[in-house]
Formats: structure tokens, sequence, C-alpha cells
């Protein structure tokens, strides 16, 4: 052999010792090894979708699995449709209704209609509302069975990642929003606190380890929730808040921005910054927003290109398709040789 056929025997035999390599993490994924293994590549994505005053929290697992949190108001199913399509995905594996308010399960009929689900959880409350009888209608036309929502319950278990009901507690409530199923989700050492609704009286019967990178604050930011004690058991890096701009309520509350600035905590609103998503490869957190107007304190640098991670495609930070990225597959860049390298392709548009 020459010494090119050598290389390429080589280059061969690395390329056979990666694809197995590749083969056995897939199998054991699912198998709870406790082989180490490298998160590359791999990330989970946390999308708290813009739906005005309500919450839509739609999750990428790295196993590509998917979570949909509530739905908003119905006049947003559409826009969450078409949101999960253009994250390339056409079904939900789990579903969870965290409780039956219009603002957190309205548009839940019209997307099981669209989108086929595994699984959906919901706790013990009811109410007589025809947009919850609608969806219990949907749910048995679809052939489907409730699961019951509940503290201690989990949904996914696996060595990389828990998903796991803390709360609600108790069966019964006096107030609809405390009967909000709160989720923990923990993917190595990223996790996040999913709240609902839910109130003060359930934060504290809460027992379960709630501490937390990003807290979705209780209630669209109300004085109802995140008590002084609760937000220090969570102690959170990051707190997002998901409510509708101008709203009824005045959501979220001064007093609860306030108790969070006073932590050093960084907030995200639906209200001024749109979609918001959180990037997390098991270690670090990264969040992209829409940012028309953004009021938070970090300062991001004007990026010169943009990528999308979907159709792995580089644009002119001002291209026109630069818009209709979905937050979840939006990158910025400075370094267009480095694009390339990785696979990107100038857009036929902007011509970068
Ligand atoms: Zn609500
Ligand atoms: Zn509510």
């Amino acid at each position: 052999m020459n010494r090119l056929q050598k290389s390429l025997v080589m280059l061969f035999i690395s390329f056979l010792l990666i694809l197995q390599s590749g083969c056995i993490y897939n199998n054991n994924y699912n198998n709870n090894s406790s082989e180490a293994f490298s998160p590359d590549n791999l990330t989970l994505k946390v999308h708290i979708l813009d739906v005005g005053q309500g919450d839509s929290i739609f999750i990428e697992l790295p196993t590509n699995e998917t979570v949909l949190i509530d739905s908003g108001e119905k006049k947003y199913s559409d826009f969450i449709v078409s949101y999960i399509k253009n994250c390339g995905y056409t079904k939900l594996n789990y579903i969870v209704a965290t409780h039956p308010h219009a603002d957190h399960i309205g548009g839940l009929s019209e997307i099981i209609s669209e989108l086929d689900f595994d699984k959906i959880y919901m706790t013990n409350a009811i109410t007589t509302t025809s947009t919850y009888e609608k969806l219990l209608t949907t749910i048995q036309n679809k052939g489907k069975k409730i699961s019951r929502a509940k503290a201690g319950v989990s949904i996914i278990d696996t060595d990389s990642t828990l998903l796991e009901f803390v709360a609600p507690v108790e069966d019964e409530y006096d107030n609809l929003n405390n009967y909000s199923a709160v989720l923990k989700l923990e993917y190595y050492n990223n996790s996040f606190l999913f709240t609902g609704d839910a109130e003060k009286e359930s934060e504290e019967q809460i027992t379960a380890d709630i501490k937390a990178d990003v807290l979705k604050v209780g209630h669209h930011g109300s004085s109802s929730s995140t008590s002084d004690e609760f937000l220090k058991k969570v102690s959170p890096d990051y707190a997002v808040i998901s409510c509708g701009k101008n709203n009824d309520y005045g959501h979220p509350h001064t007093e609860i921005l306030e108790r969070l600035e006073e932590k050093n905590i960084a907030i995200f609103r639906t209200d001024l910054q749109g979609t918001i998503v959180f990037i997390c490869d098991g270690t670090n957190i990264k969040v992209n927003t829409q940012s028309v107007n953004n009021t938070s304190s970090s300062v991001v640098e004007k990026s010169l290109y943009v990528l999308n991670t979907s159709s792995m495609k580089i644009h002119k930070a001002g291209c026109s398709a630069v818009d209709s990225i979905a937050p979840g597959n939006y990158l910025e860049t400075n370094d267009y040789e480095k694009a390339i390298s990785q696979g990107y392709e100038p857009c036929k548009i902007c011509k970068p």
C-alpha cells in the first residue's frame, strides 16, 4: 500500500469507529446506561411562546421528543401549530395542560386536531366551561386517555433528563390556579421550573427540590405567586414571565419585578421580547429573543450574519428571509468563513 492508500484505510477505520460509537450512544440513551458521553450537538430547547396574556411552552428534548405545556387562548392555536411544524415536528410526544383556564388550554383542542400526540397530562381540576368540555371530547375522539398530573409523577426519567411534576400536592383547592401542574425539567446540569398559575398556597406545599436555573414565573408575574420564600428555594439565574402587552391585570406586578431584581435575576418577558428560547447543552444556557425593544440588561452586540440552523442557510443580518426564521433555529455570527466550513450555504436572496 502506498501512503495515500494507507491514509484512506485509516480514515475509513476512524469513520467506522465514529459511526459505531454513535450507535452505542443511541442504544444506551434509552437504557439508563451510566456510561458517560459527550453531549456535543445535543441540545435541549425551551421555547416560551409569545401567546399574549397566557402561557404556552414548547420543549424540544435532546432525543427529538417534544413536550407542549399549555396552549394560550384559542386564537393562538394556528401560530403554535406552525411554530412547531417550522421546528420540524409533526407530532407531540407529551402534552401538559396545567389547569383549565382559557389562557392555558384555550387552543389545545385545535392543536391536537392538527398534531398527533402520545400522552396528555392533566390535574384533577374540573370546570364546566365549553373550552374545557370540548378539550375532553377531542381527547376522547382521538382515542386517548388522560394521564394524571400530580406531585411525584414523572414523565421522563433517564440518566440525562428528568421531567417530573412537583405540584399539585393536594387533591382539592378552592382556587383553580392552585390545581396547576408544576413541572421540574432537568437536563444534566441545566434545570427549569414551570409553574403554570400556581399561587402561594400550592408553592408552600411543594416538598421536592425545586432549585432551578430558569423559573417560569407563576401566574404571569402576579403578586398572588412567587413568594419570597419560594423564590429563595428556586434561586434561579433567569426568570421568564409570559404575559400580554398592557394586559388588564397589570401583570407583571411591580412587587414581583422588584423581588426578582433584588436577587439579581435576569428577567425575560414575552410582552417585551416576544418568543424567548433557552438553548441548553447540559452545562451552559443561551437565550435567544425576538427582541424588538429589548429591555434586558444583557446588551447583545450587533452581528453581521444570521444562520438558520434548520435550513443551514447563512443570511446578511438585514435579509428579508431572516424575519421568518423560527427563534429556535436562529443564530447570529460574525464569522462567515467558519459558518461556511460548518456547512452553511449563502442565501440566494441577500447573497452574503
Ligand atoms: Zn393564566
Ligand atoms: Zn389560571
